[in-house]
Formats: structure tokens, sequence, C-alpha cells
């Protein structure tokens, strides 16, 4: 039996995550799970799956876990103990579901402790690509993208890029793909959540809506596949169906399709190189015809350019851009900012922050404090 501890268990990966594996419980054992504050989901996950631990970041919450979970499982406080249930001996992999950087620092003890990394949480290399990939070299860990765009093109290469001329990721455009950019200004958060494709966590929704996602994925194709920015493209396609592609020099172009359901890439880095069933249904190609792609515009999206540009720049651009969009996200969320202000706050800090090389975690995390300082307070200004 494989023992999985799921990172982010209470949100929209980690639970399709356990949907997956409860198709598969005599091969598959959940050995810990975590969460931030939701102690009452965490609390029924730990009821059903019998974790030896669960991990509550919230000390508050841990305490309220502490009194509904069974003794089966231990309760461990604070975000250290990410660390261990990333890191332990008796965990063959890790689903690092866990949303924005506070997803990093378990990923990268994942890694050191050499366990197959099933990485969804692509902060990780958005903020730390570099020091991915030096852990990595040092490491025997497996790191499988769940991005679903990153396990299509994961899944096209299957380990070899001999000939690839590019890398096409496709983006649904999010749901105001058919909008004028001039009805964009009384965006309210509900529109922006509302995923025509996709079922999502909330932030991850207002990337996609801003097409940022896309942006962010970009950087994560960068490193995952080590390709630079020039091979990297991207093609809107509203159904989500062609789930992205990789262009060979001889003229192919393979895909991988299938109907938009997280279960599909996360049961492919549970089982890679088996496969095994993820209760995603089958794909009809008559059904879901005909299948549409596009351009981006760039004006409209305006999140997008910017990825672009900072992947182009290096060093510390990446974690601004992703530590003001996440302030920026925030503030739309709660009612401070409007949608079309997202993009400008993430350009006023790419010009207000320095770019340096980041070297170590503790500089990550320094540059990732100072970009949102700097965010925050251009939204106070009202920039
Ligand atoms: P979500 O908001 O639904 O869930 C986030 C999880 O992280 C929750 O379990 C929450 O308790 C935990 N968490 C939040 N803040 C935390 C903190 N400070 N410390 C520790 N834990 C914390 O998010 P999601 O949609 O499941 O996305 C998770 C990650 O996967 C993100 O990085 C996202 O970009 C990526 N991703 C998601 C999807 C998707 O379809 N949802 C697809 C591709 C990639
Ligand atoms: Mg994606």
């Amino acid at each position: 039996m494989k023992l999985i501890s799921i990172l982010g268990a209470t949100g929209s990966i980690g639970q399709s995550t356990l949907n997956v594996i409860e198709r598969h419980r005599s091969d598959i054992g959940v050995f810990a799970v975590s969460a931030h504050t939701d102690w009452k989901s965490l609390g029924e996950i730990c009821n059903k799956y019998s974790p030896t631990y669960a991990v509550m970041v919230d000390e508050v919450a841990g305490k309220q876990l502490e009194k509904i979970v069974s003794q089966n499982t231990s309760v461990l406080i604070g975000s250290d103990a990410l660390d261990f249930i990333a890191s332990h001996e008796k965990v063959d992999m890790v689903m690092a579901a866990i949303v924005g950087s506070a997803g990093i620092h378990s990923s990268l003890a994942a890694i050191k402790a050499n366990k197959r990394l099933m990485l969804a949480n692509k902060e990780s290399l958005v903020l730390a690509g570099d020091l991915f990939e030096k852990e990595l070299m040092n490491s025997s860990s497996e790191l499988i993208p769940v991005d679903s765009e990153h396990s299509a093109i994961f899944q096209c290469l299957l380990g070899s890029k001999k000939g690839l001329s590019k890398i096409q990721l496709t983006a649904s455009g999010g749901p105001f793909l058919n909008r004028p950019i001039k009805d964009l200004h009384t965006i309210s958060p509900e529109e922006a959540c509302a995923h025509p494709n996709w079922d999502m966590g909330k932030k991850i929704s207002v990337d996609s809506a801003t097409m940022m996602n896309k942006g962010l994925e970009v950087i994560e194709a960068h490193y995952l596949f080590k390709l630079d920015a020039q091979v990297i493209d991207v093609v809107i396609h509203p159904q989500s169906i062609v789930h992205s592609s990789v262009y060979f020099k001889d003229g192919s172009v393979i895909s991988q399709l299938g109907i938009p359901d997280m279960r599909t890439a996360i049961a492919f880095a549970i089982s890679y190189p088996e496969r095994i069933e993820s209760g995603v249904q089958d794909l009809n190609l008559a059904d879901v015809s005909p299948l549409e792609f596009f351009e981006p515009d760039f004006d409209k999206f305006r999140c997008l350019k910017l990825s672009f540009d900072a992947l182009r720049s290096g060093g510390s651009a990446m974690g601004t851009l992703n530590a003001a969009n996440e302030v920026a996200v925030s503030s739309f969320l709660g009612g401070q900012i409007k949608f079309l202000d997202i993009p400008r706050v993430i350009e006023e800090t790419l010009s207000g922050i320095q770019n340096t090389n980041l070297e170590s975690l503790d500089a990550v995390i320094e540059n990732d404090l100072r970009s949102r300082k700097f965010a925050e307070e251009a939204i106070k200004r009202g920039f």
C-alpha cells in the first residue's frame, strides 16, 4: 500500500484527491492531512479516512479539531508540522495542494525527503523555481505536475523533449472572454468566481478570470519542463477539452484531451507510470464539438502579459508578480478594489520593487513580504 500526505486536504484539489483515493482504498492509504482553519471539514475527513496525523495550521482551530477527531488521529498544530507530514519516513507521496506561498516550505520538505511530490501549488515554482531546481538535482524525488495543463504536457512528453519546437498551454479565457474591456470595471467577486468549466477555489477562480492563472502557469511550465519563454505559447480554448499541446519540428502536434475534471491529473500523478480509474466520465468527441481556439488578447488580459514580462526579467520579478497578485485578488474579493485594478496593482509593485536574485528561501520570503507590503500600501494610497 502507498501512503499519501495531503497538504490542503479541505480545498478543491484536496477534496478531489480524496475522491480519487476513495476508489482505491486497498492500494492507497491517507497517512496525513492538513488544513489552515477549517477544522469542521478536516474533522470530517479524519473521521472518514483515519489518517495518522492531522495538521491544523491555525492554533484556535487546532484546539477545536482535537475535540472532534478519534484517537486514531494525532492532531498537530502550526505550520512546522506541515514539513513533518511532508517528509515523514512512512510517506510515499505528497499532494501539495495548499494555496499560495504558504505551500512552498512543505513542498521543498517533500523534495528534500525524496518523496514523490504531486505539485498543485503552482506558487512553489513561481516564487522559488530556482531553489526547487537546485533541490531536485540533489534529490531522488519525482516531481509530477497536477495542474491540468502541465499534467497534459507531461503526458505528451512522457519523459522526452526530443524534437520539441514549442509547448502550448490552453486557457479557457475565463468567464469574461466575450465581454468588452469597458464592461469589466463593474465585475463583482461572485461573477469572477463563477468559472464556466472548472469548479475551483476562489483565488484561482479570480486568477482564471484575469488570466493571471495562465501567466503563473507559463512560469510553472518554464521550470517544470526547462523551457524558455519564447517556446511557451498560450491559446484560448473555451471548451477546456484540449488540456495542452506539444509541437514538434516534424509538424506533429501531440495534445492531451479529456473532460475538465482535476481528478484525471490527480489520478495520473498518483499512479504514474501506471493509470488508475479517476471517476472522470469518458470523453465523447462528437458531444463536445465544435472545439474553438483563439489568440489571447494581451491588452484585455494584462496579467498574462505581465507574467511573460516577469519570466523574461527572471530573478525576483516572478515572486513580486505573485505577491502583488495575491494581495490584489484578496482586496478584490474583499471589495476594496475593482477587477481592473488587479493588473494595475501588480504593475505598480513590479516597478516599485527592485529585481534581485533569490538564492535562499529566506530571500524568497523576504521579497514576498516586501512586495506584499508595497502592494498593500499602493492599494491604501489608491495608486
Ligand atoms: P482552495 O482554496 O480550495 O484550498 C486551499 C487549501 O490550502 C485548503 O485546504 C486550506 O486549508 C489550505 N490553506 C490555505 N491557506 C493556508 C495556509 N496559510 N497554510 C496552510 N494551509 C493553507 O485551493 P485549490 O483550488 O484547491 O488550489 C490549491 C492549489 O492548487 C493552488 O496553488 C492552485 O493554484 C492549484 N491548482 C488548483 C486547481 C483547481 O482546480 N482547484 C487547478 C490547478 C492548480
Ligand atoms: Mg491549470
